[in-house]
């Protein structure tokens, strides 16, 4: 392992990783992680996920007595992640344009591993530091789920998994998914259209009377996948529907959830007598977060970034992380940025600035817990 975070990045981004497939990249960090001098396990989630690796936990001993800190990042990526050809231009780091970048989340893995490097190497008393490198977050933080969180101990956590160094997301949407699956009648369109009942024909009578978007400044929901139909000959006796809602507030998420049953219900039920049918399954995904900005989580990220001179911001987010699963055990934990941009595309990237400037960031945040 090296103390250059932006070389250490470009050798993690050209190990492939995409969801369930974390293999080669889990083999790498247990064994760096050893080499600094962490204990490291590997959890078998993936029994249950059906990946190639588990979840990493390491543990890094201190010789300042206090309870250790929880850094976390997810070793997988989105798809195309394939055979990554990270190059430099003009300070920022891109893919070749075939595929993601894998910034998400390799710069907070990167990050993490060469301060905790540094921190080690330079010989100066810490805390104890916890890490966790979970897999498969990307498709339903199923890491993050199948982790025994009884077994971390520190005083809170931090989630490397957001933009720019600085932004620090002190709050997350609770999520709920559903399927839908509306059922009509098969019958040959030309011959016997009479005999059939359009089942994409009902389920769009049904989407056109749902809730869609942002509901208001807390809450959103959206359909985003419909498959149904086999031939243009064939009435459809088939359509499925995919789609989820976010709030920050569960009383919200639970009517707008309401709302999207209902008017699928009410839909097929004015069809029933001529043989329509609703399956629907709505799930929780995860629970929402929100930590106090006077939490000493946040004091503690901001009293970093200050001794750095980086700008911060404590905004609420958007999107699901770990750090909605892991700070449902009562951790108290933020999600803080590390540089990533334009993630999930092909136009990924980072600047090489931002990943000296994370990595600064969580040995400062190290030094500032263990000197307070
Ligand atoms: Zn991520």
């Amino acid at each position: 392992m090296q103390h250059d975070v932006i070389s250490y990045f470009m050798h993690l981004v050209r190990i492939d990783s995409e969801s369930l497939n974390e293999r080669a990249v889990a083999d790498i960090l247990k064994k760096d992680l050893e080499s600094i001098g962490a204990t490291v396990e590997e959890d078998d989630c993936h029994k249950q996920t059906g990946g190639n690796a588990g979840n990493i936990y390491a543990y890094l001993p201190g010789n300042v007595d206090k309870a250790p800190i929880l850094f976390c990042a997810h070793m997988d990526t989105v798809k195309p992640g394939k055979g990554i050809k990270p190059r430099i231009e003009n300070g920022t780091i891109y893919s070749d344009g075939t595929t993601i970048l894998g910034s998400d989340d390799k710069s907070g893995v990167a990050e993490i591993m060469v301060a905790l490097k540094r921190i080690v190497d330079s010989g100066t008393d810490h805390a104890p530091v916890e890490i966790l490198f979970t897999v498969s977050e990307e498709i339903g933080l199923l890491g993050a789920k199948g982790f025994d969180k009884s077994r971390l101990k520190s005083a809170f956590g931090f989630a490397l998994d957001s933009h720019q160094v600085g932004e620090l997301l002190i709050g997350a949407p609770s999520q709920n998914s559903y399927k839908a699956v509306v059922h009509g009648v098969e019958a040959h369109a030309g011959v016997e259209p009479e005999k059939g009942l359009n089942a994409i024909r009902i389920a769009s009578e049904a989407i056109a009377a749902m809730p869609m978007g942002r509901i208001d400044f807390e809450t959103t929901c959206n359909l985003g996948i419909i498959n149904g139909g086999e031939a243009t000959n064939i009435v459809p006796n088939k359509v499925c529907l995919y789609g989820e809602a976010r709030s920050h507030n569960p009383a919200k998420l639970e009517r707008v959830c309401k709302d999207i049953v209902h008017a699928l219900e009410s839909t097929v039920a004015r069809y029933a007598e001529q043989g329509a049918r609703l399956e629907m399954k709505c799930e929780k995904e995860y629970e929402a977060f929100r930590v106090n900005e006077n939490d000493p989580v946040v004091k503690m990220a901001i009293k970093a970034l200050q001794n750095l001179e980086i700008p911060y911001q404590a905004v609420v987010g958007g999107g699901g992380s770990d750090a909605n699963i892991i700070s449902a055990i009562g951790l108290p934990m933020i999600i803080t940025g590390t540089g990533m941009d334009k993630v999930h595309t092909v136009h990924e990237n980072i600047k090489t600035d931002q990943l000296l400037k994370g990595t600064a960031f969580i040995e400062e945040l190290v030094r500032v817990y263990s000197e307070g």
